[in-house]
C-alpha cells in the first residue's frame, strides 16, 4: 500500500519551493517531485525584485542568498525610443528591502531547494517526471511519475502544479479551456566584459525592437544577463533571435557597451512568459496551481519570481486551512482564489494587459519618459509601480 501524503508538490523551482516549505512549516507531509536535478539552469532575466525579497526573508532563505554576495540593484533605468532614459531609484518604497538582486538561476534556485531540504517532511524527489494523474470520483487522487525507466505512484489529498509554463498539471487537471489567457516570449544570453554596468537594471524600449523592449541586468562589475521580451502576439510578425541580434547590435544605449563584450557559449535561450491572466482558472477541486503553473507573471514585465513565491504561501495558507477542517477540504479551491486575488492585486493583471496594449507604443512611451524627466516625482511613482506598490493605471496620467 501507498504512504498517502498530505501533499504532492510538482516542481521544485521558487513557486514549488515556496508552497513545500510553508506546508511544512504548518506540519503538512509534503512530496516535492522533480523532473530535473538540481542545480539547473533556467531561462530568465535573474532580477530578484524588492518585493519577492519580502517573501525570501519570510521563507527564511534572504541571509544564505545574500551570502553570496549576488549584485545588488538599486534602481532601474528605462529608456524610451526617442532616446531618453529615466532612473525609477528604489531608495523610497515602502518596506524593509528598497533594493533588489541580480543572481543566475542555477544558482537561486538550487539555494531556494537548499532550504527546503531543511524539512524533514518534505521529501525530494529529484529526476522524477510526473506524467499523468489517478483519477477518483473526479478529483486528483495521485500521480504518475517515472524515473529513468522506472515508474511509481504517489497518493496525496492534494496537489499543487508548480512546474512551469508547459504546466502538466495545468493541462492535465485544471485549465482545459484556453480562453482569456496570454503569453510573451523572452530570450537572454549571458555577456563578460561588458562596459558602463552600475548597481541599475536597465530596460529599452528601443524603436527597432518595439512592441518589445530588451534588457541589461547586471550579474557583477562586468557581467550581464541580456535579453529581450515580446507579447506572443506580436512573434508572428517578429523573429525574436532577429530582435535579440538588433537590440545587441543596434540599440544606441547597448551597443558600445557590448563591443568587445563576449557572449557566454550556450548562454543565448528563450522561453515563454505566461502573463497574468484575470480570468484564468488557478485551482480545481483540490488542486491549485502556483507560479508560471498559474499564469502568474506581472504583465507589464515579465516579473515571476516574485509571483511564483508569493502564490506558493497562499497555496499552503488555503491547504493548511481545508486540513484543519474536514468541510473546508471542498472548498480549498475558494479559499487558494480568494488569498492569490488578495495577496497578488488581481485586478493589477487586468488593467495591466490594457495599460501594457497602449504603453508599448512609441507615443506612450516617449511621452512618459520625458515627463518623468521633468517631473522627478513621476520617476518615483514609477519605481512603486513596477514593484507592486503602486496601480499600473499611473502609467497612463
Ligand atoms: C526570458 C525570461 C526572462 C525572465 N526574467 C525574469 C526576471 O528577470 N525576473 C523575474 O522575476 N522573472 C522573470 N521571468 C519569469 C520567471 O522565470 C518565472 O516566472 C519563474 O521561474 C516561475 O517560477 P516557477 O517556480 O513557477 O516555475 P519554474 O521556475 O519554471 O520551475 C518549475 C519546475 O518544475 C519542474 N517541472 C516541470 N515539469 C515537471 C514535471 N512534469 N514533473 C516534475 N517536475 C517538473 C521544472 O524542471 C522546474 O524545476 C523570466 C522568464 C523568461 C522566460
Amino acid at each position: 500500500m501507498n504512504k498517502e501524503y498530505d501533499v504532492i508538490v510538482v516542481g521544485a523551482g521558487p513557486g514549488g519551493c515556496s508552497a513545500a516549505i510553508c506546508l511544512a512549516r504548518r506540519g503538512c507531509d509534503v512530496l516535492l517531485l522533480e523532473k530535473e536535478q538540481f542545480p539547473r539552469g533556467k531561462v530568465c532575466g535573474d532580477g530578484i525584485s524588492p518585493p519577492a525579497l519580502e517573501t525570501l526573508d519570510r521563507l527564511g532563505i534572504l541571509p544564505e542568498i545574500i551570502g553570496k554576495s549576488p549584485w545588488k540593484i538599486d534602481g532601474l533605468v528605462i529608456s524610451s525610443p526617442a532616446g531618453q532614459a529615466v532612473t525609477a531609484s528604489f531608495s523610497h518604497l515602502k518596506g524593509p528591502f528598497p533594493f533588489g538582486l541580480v543572481m543566475p538561476r542555477r544558482e537561486f534556485d538550487f539555494l531556494v531547494l537548499q532550504q527546503a531540504r531543511k524539512y524533514s517532511n518534505i521529501e525530494i524527489l529529484e529526476n522524477w517526471e510526473v506524467k499523468d494523474f489517478i483519477d477518483q470520483n473526479g478529483s486528483v487522487r495521485g500521480v504518475k511519475a517515472q524515473s529513468d525507466g522506472r515508474k511509481g505512484e504517489f497518493l496525496a489529498k492534494f496537489l499543487v502544479g508548480a512546474d512551469g509554463a508547459y504546466s502538466v498539471v495545468a493541462r492535465k487537471t485544471v485549465s482545459r479551456e484556453k480562453k482569456f489567457q496570454q503569453g510573451a516570449f523572452g530570450i537572454r544570453a549571458y555577456f563578460k566584459g561588458v562596459k558602463g554596468l552600475t548597481h541599475q537594471s536597465e530596460i529599452h524600449c528601443d524603436r527597432a525592437i518595439l512592441p518589445g523592449y530588451g534588457w541589461v541586468f547586471p550579474t557583477g562589475e562586468d557581467s550581464a544577463n541580456v535579453g529581450v521580451g515580446i507579447a506572443s502576439r506580436h512573434l508572428k510578425e517578429n523573429n525574436i533571435r532577429n530582435l535579440f541580434q538588433t537590440f545587441v547590435e543596434g540599440t544606441p544605449f547597448v551597443k558600445e557597451r557590448l563591443r568587445g563584450a563576449r557572449m557566454v557559449e550556450n548562454s543565448l535561450q528563450g522561453g515563454p512568459i505566461p502573463l497574468g491572466s484575470f480570468f484564468r482558472r488557478r485551482s480545481r477541486k483540490n488542486v491549485l496551481l502556483v507560479g508560471d503553473a498559474g499564469g502568474f507573471t506581472d504583465v507589464l514585465t515579465g516579473e515571476g519570481i516574485y509571483f511564483a513565491l508569493r502564490s506558493g504561501e497562499c497555496a499552503a495558507e488555503a491547504i493548511h486551512s481545508a486540513l484543519k477542517s474536514p468541510e473546508e477540504m471542498e472548498k480549498v479551491g475558494r479559499i487558494y482564489e480568494g488569498l492569490w486575488r488578495n495577496a497578488l492585486r488581481s485586478r493589477e493583471f487586468l488593467f495591466g494587459s490594457f495599460v501594457q496594449r497602449l504603453i508599448v507604443r512609441e507615443f506612450f512611451l516617449n511621452r512618459n519618459i520625458a515627463r518623468a524627466l521633468k517631473k522627478p516625482s513621476m520617476a518615483l511613482n514609477l519605481a512603486s509601480i513596477l514593484c507592486h506598490q503602486k496601480t499600473k493605471m499611473g502609467l497612463l496620467f
